[in-house]
Formats: C-alpha cells, structure tokens, sequence
C-alpha cells in the first residue's frame, strides 16, 4: 500500500509532468472507484491542469479550481503514460486499469496520460470530483501531517496524552496522523525501539520524544529515497528501503535477532524483539483466543 512517502513521490512526479497541460479527458473504467458525481468527470475536460498536492494518503490534482482528488487504497497504483494516442479505448472489465486520464498533446504530438490500476479481487481505490476537498470526508478528518512543521514533540504529546490505544494502532489511524499506514508505522516503532503494543499515553517524555525521532527521520529518508525515481520504480525502492515491514523470519538489521511477526487488527505486523520486546516475543493474542 502506498503511504506518505510513496505519494509524497507521485505527487511530485506528477507536479512535474501534468501542471500546466491540459485535460482532455477522464475514462472511469471501474465505476465503483468514483465516489462523487455531481460536479461529473466530464467537467474536468478542457481544463488545465495548476497544482498536484498531498493530504495524507490522498493525490489532489487542481485543475482550475475543480480538484480531481484520488485515494489508491491498498492495490491501488499511478502508472504515466508517455503517449496515450495509441491506446485502446477503455472497456469496463475485469482487469486492473480503473482510470485513464488523458492529456492534451505536445509540440511533438505526443499525448502522455496516467493510469490509475488497482490489482486484486477487493476494490478500494477510489476517486473524488470536488471543487473543494474538504468535502470528501478522509480528508476532511486527516490528523496532522508528520512532515508539517507544526507537527512538533510537543504536538506528538498532545496526540498521545491520554490515549488508551496501543502505539501501532494510533500511529496508522488517519485522523490522528496523516499518510501512516503498516509499514511505516512497523518501521517507526523499530526505529524508536518500542513495543507495538505499548499503551500511548504510558509513554514517557523522553519516549514521545524519540518517537517523534523515529516518525520524522524514517519518512524523511523514505522520502528522499523516493525523491525522483519513476511511479514505475517507487514499490521496489520502498520495499528495498523496509528494515522490519515483510520481513519476518529475516535477521534484524540492527542487533541480527529474528524479524517477528503477530497478528494486529486486520493483518499482522513485523518487529524485532531484542530492539523493542526486551528480546520477548510477543504473545499472538487472535491465537491465543482460539486457544482457549
Ligand atoms: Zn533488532
């Protein structure tokens, strides 16, 4: 699943490309993705295209002033076209390609586009037509953006202060933090060498501090990895750059343990117990229950 640092990275790759051209079309090929519909998809025809932007997890495509905003879900995924001219015209079906948007061509009569594709049988993407995008409730309700600069250690203590949740969970809820999902928050965790378990608001200062730490430093670098490779490049650099994500039954970078994995909420999570159990595994409690 992309998360911040990954659609940081599209966000960027499609600033470069698409501000300044013009839309000549939108084909919504999986017409469950498209969430609104009245401004239509056909209104963003024959617009320009003036800025690409990010709010958590989200791609806001601004043009003129009507905003095509997109959420690539889990399977989710932007792929730039260099030349759309010879394309087959789009025909719902059962395949991955969910969106096409085409744009005006060039001077070299080249007309680029991007794709939006969304592998697997469960269909998340989902995509928004909206003069203003707060309109669409996950962006309305984003927690603070952790790349902001408002996103201080005091504001990590306000966050966590008083919250009854275990860590992991709080760091990829959206309306806590924006643009965290599994895999960053396995990797912050690993970084600040804390349980995923642990209760947020047991957290010392001095804990809230290096979590900050690790939330900042591991999405800055995940970004600047990121910065400037192609859409088509960013799932192997993110998945090279994972040091605990995926990775369990691997030797643990930093103390050469064995990577772990338990069950958490809707999937599992990795971590390392030397580096952040006090070398304990954890005990797998949607197990443990069909034990019982
Ligand atoms: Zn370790």
């Amino acid at each position: 699943m992309p998360e911040l640092p990954e659609v940081e990275s599209l966000t960027g790759f499609l600033r470069e490309r698409a501000v300044g051209r013009t839309v000549l079309g939108v084909d919504v090929v999986a017409i469950q993705a498209l969430k609104t519909f009245d401004p239509p998809v056909t209104a963003l025809g024959g617009l320009t295209v003036t800025g690409v932007s990010r709010h958590g997890k989200f791609i806001d495509i601004d043009c003129d002033g009507l905003h095509l905003v997109i959420h690539l879900a889990r399977a989710g995924w932007l792929r730039w076209r260099d030349d759309l001219s010879a394309a087959k015209p789009v025909r719902p079906g059962k395949g991955p390609l969910a969106v096409r948007v085409r744009l005006a061509p060039d001077e070299e009569g080249l007309a680029p586009g991007f794709e939006l594709t969304e592998a697997g049988t469960q269909k998340r993407l989902a995509v928004y037509v909206t003069k203003n995008p707060d309109d669409i409730p996950g962006v309305a309700s984003l927690g603070p953006d952790p790349l902001d600069e408002s996103f201080t250690v005091d504001a990590l203590k306000r966050i966590v202060g008083g919250n009854r949740t275990q860590i992991k969970g709080l760091l990829r809820d959206q309306k806590i933090i924006a643009g965290i999902g599994n895999a960053y928050s396995d990797e912050v965790l690993h970084a600040a060498k804390m349980s995923p378990f642990k209760i947020s608001a047991t957290l010392t200062d001095a804990q809230i501090a290096d979590l900050h730490e690790a939330i900042v430093t591991t999405l800055r670098d995940a970004v600047e990895r990121a910065h400037g490779l192609a859409a088509k490049d960013l799932k192997a650099e993110k998945k090279s750059g994972l040091r605990v994500h995926n990775r369990a039954g691997q030797p643990c970078d930093v103390c050469g343990d064995t990577i772990r994995e338990v069950s958490f909420a809707d999937s599992a999570l990795q971590y390392c117990p030397t580096c952040q159990t006090g070398g304990k595994p954890l005990a797998d409690r949607r197990l443990s229950r069909l034990l019982k």
